[in-house]
């Protein structure tokens, strides 16, 4: 059998033959054409690319970063600005002794040995060790003079003031770009555009003789002008931690805006954190992520970020709402007998089970008694309570310039039962954040103006464009103004003046009480939130302020969340209110008035101010304390530089002398 189909392939190999070497002819064609088809499109179409690829081997790109814009504050005080530093980095084939390099570099850069050894023999043409190297150190490598090690400018971002603003400000990453707060809404105008050296080197990495060195300066960044003051800010934050401290509160906030333009002078909340090292936390026993969310947690800003139950303060909009639609006036009277019959439900004013019984409207906001208020929405009806709600901006953002702005969370209007409307009434039940009910609040008192509260006013560059703007008062060109959301006629004029008089009764007479300073006239609402959920005993103790009454300049809010003891709004943060703004206000230049009352007071109580300008602080100091008045230095000076009240002012003895020395 095998003989005979053995023959049989004897004769198709001879057949074959002919045929496979055409085949292997055609074989060899095909692959000729391939190739050059393959150089054709690497000449022609690829050309691009592969003569790019070949010149970054052959050239060495060194960014060089640029000067971030600086953050001022409204006087043009430096509250972020950078500093020289360098980057550190390698060149593979340049270096001699690996190990060598190795050990110093990590000794004077504090870091580890294996890992920059590992850098330093990755065969790449550059590889960084580190960035924003203190420039003193980087020296000290420069003098070594170590082959293949290269020292390029680097910018390290510095917040002169460590804690001040920490949630407002936001800081920078590693590469400089902003990760919160202004740094990174403010990211595209800050960061300006990176420089580049270029060097040109042959195919193993080495720097050519006669070849180029290109160098393209970096353009600085847009430096941004805010609104912040930075000696409010200073004060604000430290009556804040005094006060977060003595009431062992969870954490506090005390904001003040110009209630006419949105501005923003301050926004302090404590517990804050260093910016010039935000990820430092003291707890080592952390995993990644216990570690990330604490840290998110810290650097929260809850004014912005969060919402709660505003409380009594919303009474200012029930108010205000109500005397717009002429469901009530200054003169109504109301009864309260301790509670009020709404659904088939008894709701409690918060004297129960005592009451305010037969008051006037006016009277009923000083005692922000709960059944006035819920009698005034149920007049509204929930639809067009639900139209001020709107018309305040409280569904919406306020558009405030920071990362992350939550919004009010409250029922759909077709699911406001009658017990829905009264809770909302005086605050409870819906949620909003601290600066939506600023926004509302200013709209009331402003004349009718719904505002958007803003840090920014404007960015601008420096005359020249110097890489390291270490200097802020230098004079600026191109000014770029920032314009903001104004919306007008929210409410009548009519409304808005009744609103202040009311509102201005509850500092003289009311719940407000403890924020009286003789010769001011403030305004303002106190509210206690008891937080969710209900009788946990856990509250938010607030007062809402602003000043001067007849013709607001600022609005004030001061916030204590979680106080220990005594949570009313009126005692914990009325107090705090008080200290602010007996510095804040003199330092706005807003002026005392005394009223015939406060001036009548008996000659004993009356003190006449003395020049204490160009004194040491240490006399002034001794001699207030030994005729017991009142007074706070401001600044650490040796000199006092400005006072306030002027000389010869005849001041009461409550009253408070305010000295700078800076
Ligand atoms: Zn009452």
């Amino acid at each position: 059998m095998s003989s005979v189909f053995s023959g049989v392939k004897n004769i198709f190999v001879k057949r074959s033959f002919k045929k496979k070497i055409f085949f292997l002819f055609l074989l060899f064609e095909i692959t000729i054409i391939f190739l050059c088809l393959r150089i054709l499109l690497i000449q022609i179409l690829e050309a691009k690319f592969w003569q790019s690829k070949a010149y970054e081997q052959q050239t060495r790109d060194r960014l060089i970063p640029p000067g971030r814009g600086l953050i001022l504050d409204r006087n043009l005080n430096s509250l972020a600005i950078n500093q020289t530093a360098a980057s550190i980095s390698v060149i593979h084939t340049q270096i001699k002794d690996p190990e060598k390099t190795a050990i110093i570099l990590s000794k004077k850069l504090d870091l580890d040995y294996e890992l920059v050894l590992k850098k330093i023999n990755k065969k790449v043409a550059l590889e960084r060790i580190k960035i924003k190297v203190d420039k003193n150190i980087a020296d000290e490598i420069r003098k070594l003079n170590l082959n293949g090690v290269v020292i390029d400018e680097d910018i390290k971002r510095i917040y002169p003031y460590d804690n001040l603003a920490s949630h407002v400000l936001g800081f920078v990453g590693k590469d400089n770009q902003g990760i919160i707060g202004l740094e990174a809404k403010y990211d595209k105008y800050l960061k300006g555009i990176p420089g580049k050296i270029m060097t040109e080197t042959d195919a193993s990495g080495k720097e050519l003789k006669n070849g180029d060195e290109y160098r393209k300066e970096p353009i600085s960044g847009k430096n941004l002008v805010l609104s912040l003051d930075l000696s409010l800010q200073k004060y604000a934050e430290q009556v804040l931690e005094k006060a977060v401290k003595a009431k062992n509160a969870k954490r506090g906030a005390i904001i003040m805006m110009n209630p006419c333009n949105g501005e923003i002078y301050a926004m302090a909340n404590k517990p804050d954190f260093n910016l010039n090292d935000p990820f430092e936390i003291n707890d080592n026993n952390l995993n990644s992520k216990e570690k990330n969310d604490k840290l998110n947690k810290i650097w929260r800003n809850f004014n912005i970020n969060d919402t709660y139950e505003p409380g009594s303060s919303f009474k200012i909009i029930t108010s205000a709402a109500g005397l717009e639609e002429n469901k009530v006036s200054l003169e109504s009277r109301f009864t309260c007998s301790g509670s009020k019959l709404v659904g088939g439900r008894h709701i409690k004013c918060w004297r129960s089970p005592r009451c305010h019984g037969s008051q006037s409207f006016v009277e009923g906001v000083q005692n922000s008694c709960n059944p006035v208020f819920m009698e005034i929405a149920e007049r509204l009806g929930a639809q067009t309570f639900y139209k001020y709600m709107f018309k305040f901006g409280l569904d919406k953002k306020t558009g405030v310039d920071l990362p992350g702005e939550a919004v009010g969370i409250m029922h759909k209007l077709k699911n406001v039962g009658p017990v829905e409307l009264a809770t909302m009434s005086f605050g409870q039940s819906f949620q909003i954040t601290s600066l939506q009910l600023m926004r509302a609040a200013s709209c009331v008192i402003n004349g009718g103006n719904l505002i958007t509260p803003h840090f920014a006013i404007k960015l601008t560059c420096e005359k020249n464009n110097k890489q390291n703007n270490l200097s802020s008062k230098e004079v600026f060109k191109d000014e770029k103004i920032l314009k903001y959301n104004k919306i007008k006629n929210i409410i009548s004029q009519k409304t808005c003046v009744a609103m202040r008089y009311i509102l201005e009764s509850v500092v003289s007479h009311g719940t407000g009480n403890k924020t009286y300073i003789p010769g001011y006239r403030i305004g303002g609402k106190t509210a206690t939130s008891e937080k969710l959920p209900r009788r946990s005993g856990k509250y938010i103790a607030s007062f809402l302020s602003f000043a001067p009454a007849e013709n607001p300049e600022v609005m004030t809010l001061v916030l204590i969340d979680e106080p220990e003891g005594i949570y009313y709004g009126g005692t914990v943060a009325g107090p705090i209110m008080k200290e602010f703004l007996e510095v804040a206000l003199p330092h706005l230049n807003i002026k005392q008035k005394f009223n015939d009352k406060e001036l009548n007071l008996p000659e004993a109580q009356v003190f006449i101010v003395q020049e204490y300008r160009g004194f040491e602080t240490n006399i002034i100091k001794h001699e207030l304390n030994k005729a017991e008045i009142n007074f706070e230095i401001i600044g650490n000076g040796k000199i006092i530089k400005k006072q306030f009240p002027v000389p010869g002012e005849k001041i009461n003895l409550d009253s408070k002398i305010i000295l700078y020395t800076e």
